[in-house]
């Protein structure tokens, strides 16, 4: 099973500085559902693994979120990009576990929830997290994309420790170099 794991903030949607805390705020890529269609449409599931550290602090309930994750997906779908799993890590950075990125967990589920290995997962990130939680769950196919921080993240340059890195525009450049269409 081929599995594309995405970070949600900055890759399938613009971040802001607080997070986003209510569905209002969350504004989609337009780009967005027709790169997840065209890695759907290759035979891979699609997993969103997103930090939400707002959640431990209280800000943002699991309610809204769940809310935040439909408007995320019904969006997407009218781009004809299927979602097949969402995870999120709400943990309090101060108290963060193996879940919250730079950690493996929420990919290392995601890749046992569909019974797949890191060779046939690919990570799509903005942030150094997102690389060096990929490197740690042994993804060696990662793309850092400039929207989000990406462009601030490729300025300040990854730690050497996350090994190659695959830096693109956005997410249909990433989808279309996954699927072999660029
Ligand atoms: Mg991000």
């Amino acid at each position: 099973m081929k599995l594309a794991l995405l970070d949600r903030d900055g890759v399938l949607n613009h971040n802001t500085p607080e997070g986003i805390r209510t569905p209002a705020e969350l504004k989609v890529f337009p780009f967005a559902g027709e790169a997840v269609h065209l890695l759907n449409e290759a035979g891979y599931k699609v997993a969103i693994v997103t930090n939400q550290s707002n959640i431990g602090r209280g800000i943002v309930t699991e309610e809204t979120l769940k809310k935040i994750h439909e408007k995320l997906v019904t969006t997407l779908h009218d781009g004809l990009g299927r979602v097949d799993l969402i995870l999120f890590a709400p943990d309090h950075p101060d108290h963060a576990t193996e879940r919250r990125k730079p950690g493996p967990g929420m990919l290392l589920e995601a890749m046992s929830h569909y019974h797949t290995y890191p060779e046939h997962a690919v990570m799509v990130g903005d942030s150094a997290i997102d690389m060096q939680a990929a490197h740690r769950a042994g993804v060696e196919k990662k793309f850092l994309v400039r929207t989000g921080n990406g462009a601030a993240t490729e300025r300040t340059g990854l730690p050497p420790s996350v090994g190659a890195v695959h830096v693109v525009d956005n997410l249909l450049v990433a989808a279309k170099k996954i699927v072999g269409k660029a």
